[in-house]
């Protein structure tokens, strides 16, 4: 927005039934089934759905492998009608890495709750532009390049709606030639579909507390290569998923590689953000990750074809947030429906959609608006939400705790109870403790990692990589990446923790530089933001607050 708000010409106000903000599985699930609703009662709904990609999809990172569970109850033919999902899990492994070699898990020892059977592997941003597609059929508004930047309130306090960014303001906060007013849009009610650290959503859970009877929410930062390999090395289907090596066993984390469609492979890795170290740097554990004997011969002779990054929410069950809060209600991610064991949360970012958009649209023909809408919260409390987090609640308390190798083995016993005797498990529920931005130790009680040099052919540089994303956005704007005290990274987090900004971001945004005189500058790269909320997460002052850029900067993720 224009900083000088008061100055400039009012918004111009649209109304609708129901806004959503965010065209992921969850936003865009909800507006399908809001509008199937309205056709089944024959009682028309409007739905509107805010994007901040400038394609619906641009923006969506994921493994993926999906349970079709939640298409299946959206969309009961998505395949005949030609849902892009078409490699069926074949095989699943488990590898344990070592420094040189791997020791596979026999599929009978892994809990069946991770079993990948019936499952399917293909690309989420496709995915969404197929569910985009159903939708607008459906009579649903989608405007991608338009970010939902704040949200309104009625008179008493409640959610009345978003309203869009100002485009064309300058580096200065000042309005150029090219200034266009934001919009608002005004709704009965409003979902919040951001994903994992949604910023509207991050704002809302302070301003209402919202937090309060749940453990802290927890993350992990997500990297992925896309890669297309020989085709001799490619298994169609084959879903093989490491812990251990490069990672040491205090740190959380894991990799995946998904083969599927033409000859692609999706590689990727996952770091728990509670990591302590903080020389560690995520980018740099996933380049080595890829250099392991048991890794290096799949993608030996192919070629990486697009990187990003995003964060994903671990908390799970206990860290489930108050979900509705007065003409207002957070789905997906944004709420932390993440199942960690499986890396799944696409299934329940469509079940809560489904659900969110059933409390609504019953609401509405009962003449009610802005309130809260509590059948939501009851069907993911007693859902199939709950029936999938539940079991594994304690899986990532207990890595956190004991480290990988026991807390694995104590997360695998548990899942194994959970199926012998459904509902019980280890019978009690591990809280999540410290906040990941409280985790890191100082750097003087730390060792600097040395990380090898990208080879530029199966490693490489974050900026090289940052180019396979397609980032862009508009140099003449503020920076979107907020610091609530500028002297903060190297007046505090340089002498505590080597400023790990420089480290954590995966694509090289932040930089401490030497100046002429010797002294260190904090420099923002912001036009180079893959989006990923990392460093809103992981900051140890917490004093970056990530805020929508102009509308349609960020990734053009294709195919990620
Ligand atoms: C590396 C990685 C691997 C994963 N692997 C799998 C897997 O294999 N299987 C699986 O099921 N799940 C997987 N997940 C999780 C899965 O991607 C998420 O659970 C799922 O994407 C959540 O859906 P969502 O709709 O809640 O949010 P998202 O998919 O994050 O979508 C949110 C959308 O909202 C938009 N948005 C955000 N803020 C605004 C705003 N203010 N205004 C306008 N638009 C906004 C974003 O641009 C985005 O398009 C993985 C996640 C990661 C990071
Ligand atoms: S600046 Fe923050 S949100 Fe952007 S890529 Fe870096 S860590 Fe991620």
């Amino acid at each position: 927005m224009a900083e000088n708000a008061a100055a400039l010409p009012p918004r111009e106000a649209m109304e609708f039934d129901v806004v959503i903000v965010g065209a992921g599985p969850a936003g865009l699930a909800a507006a399908i089934r809001l509008k199937q609703l309205s056709v089944a009662a024959g009682r028309e709904v409007s739905v509107v759905v805010l994007e901040k990609g400038s394609a619906v999809g641009a923006h969506i990172l994921s493994g993926a492998v999906i349970d079709p569970k939640g298409l299946s109850r959206l969309i009961p033919d998505w395949k005949e009608k030609g849902a892009p999902l078409a490699t069926e899990v074949a095989e699943d492994q488990f590898l344990l890495l070592t420094t040189r070699g791997s020791i596979r898990f026999p599929n009978f020892l892994m809990p069946p709750l991770m079993n990948n059977h019936g499952n399917y592997i293909g690309s989420l941003g496709a995915l969404c532009a197929w569910l985009a597609e159903q939708a607008a059929e459906l009579g649903v508004e989608i405007y991608p390049g338009f970010p939902a930047a704040e949200v309104l309130y009625d008179e008493n306090g409640a959610i009345a709606g978003v309203a869009t960014g100002d485009m064309g303001v300058g580096r200065d906060g000042e309005p150029t030639e090219n200034f266009v007013r934001g919009m608002e849009l005004r709704g009965k009610y409003t979902f919040f579909a951001e994903g994992a650290r949604g910023s509207l959503t991050k704002e809302l859970i302070r301003k209402f507390d919202l937090e309060r009877n749940s453990d802290p929410q927890k993350y992990g930062i997500g990297l992925k290569e896309l890669w297309r390999v020989a085709p001799g090395k490619h298994r169609p289907g084959l879903v093989q998923h490491t812990f251990g090596w490069p990672l040491d066993g205090r740190t959380g984390g894991g990799s995946f590689l998904y083969h599927y469609g033409d000859n692609l492979v999706s590689v990727g890795f996952v770091v728990h953000l509670n990591y302590e170290n903080p020389y560690l740097s995520p980018y740099d554990e996933f380049q080595r990750f890829k250099t392991h004997p048991a890794i290096r011969g799949t993608l030996e002779g192919g070629k990486r074809i697009g990187y990003g990054a995003r964060a994903l929410t671990e908390g799970g069950w206990q860290s489930i947030p108050e979900l509705v809060i007065p003409g207002g209600a957070l789905l997906g991610c944004a709420a932390g429906f993440m199942n960690v064991p499986r890396i799944k949360g696409s299934h329940n970012a469509i079940l809560s959609g489904i659900a969110a958009a059933q409390a609504a649209f019953e609401a509405i023909g009962a003449g009610r608006a802005h309130d809260r809408l509590e059948a939501y919260t009851s069907a993911v409390r007693t859902g199939d939400i709950a029936a999938d987090l539940k079991p594994v609640r304690n899986v990532k308390p207990l890595w956190s705790r004991f480290g990988t190798y026991l807390g694995i083995a104590l997360g695998g016993l548990d899942m194994w109870l959970n199926t012998i005797l459904p509902g019980k498990g280890l019978g009690f529920t591990l809280k999540h403790r410290k906040p990941d931005y409280a985790t890191l130790k100082t750097a003087v009680a730390a060792k600097p990692i040395a990380y090898p040099k990208p080879d530029g052919v199966l490693t490489f540089d974050r900026l090289t990589n940052v180019s396979f994303s397609g980032t862009n956005h508009e140099e003449n704007q503020p920076v979107h990446l907020k610091l609530a005290d500028p002297a903060i990274p190297v007046a505090v987090n340089l002498p505590e923790w080597a400023e790990p900004a420089q480290r954590y971001c995966p694509a090289a945004v932040y930089e401490i530089v030497i100046e002429a005189g010797g002294s260190p500058r904090f420099q923002i790269n912001a036009q180079n933001c893959v989006h990923c909320k990392t460093c809103d997460i992981k900051d140890p002052s917490q004093n970056i607050t990530w805020v929508c850029p102009e509308g349609g900067g960020g990734p053009n993720y294709a195919g990620m």
